[in-house]
């Protein structure tokens, strides 16, 4: 399988009114010059649109990559909520 199939056995319960991770400031992503939020993030959850980065966070594995890779602490990470997030199923 490859990497992208396996992702996709896993499952999501996303909690839609509450975000876990949001993006603080867009101004700082028009500054942010490699963007390595939308190359690093293993679930493709950011997105170059223009200038500024669009986040959706349905599929994101909680890895925490994105809060390690920003270099302006741009981002707002938390887990999700009790029973909200990613399920894993090995294959
Ligand atoms: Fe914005 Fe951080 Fe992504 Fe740069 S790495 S585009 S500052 S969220
Ligand atoms: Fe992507 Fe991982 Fe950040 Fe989720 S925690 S948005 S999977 S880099």
């Amino acid at each position: 399988l490859t990497i992208e199939e396996r992702l996709n056995v896993n499952a999501w319960d996303t909690d839609i009114y509450r975000p876990h991770i949001k993006i603080k400031d867009q101004e700082i992503c028009r500054k942010c010059e490699k963007k390595p939020c939308t190359y690093m993030c293993p679930a493709k959850c950011y997105v170059q649109q223009g200038e500024i980065v669009v986040l959706s966070t349905e599929a994101c594995l909680e890895c925490g990559t994105c809060r390690v890779v920003c270099p302006y602490d741009n981002i707002d990470w938390n887990y999700p909520r009790s029973g909200f997030g990613v399920w894993y199923r090995f294959s």
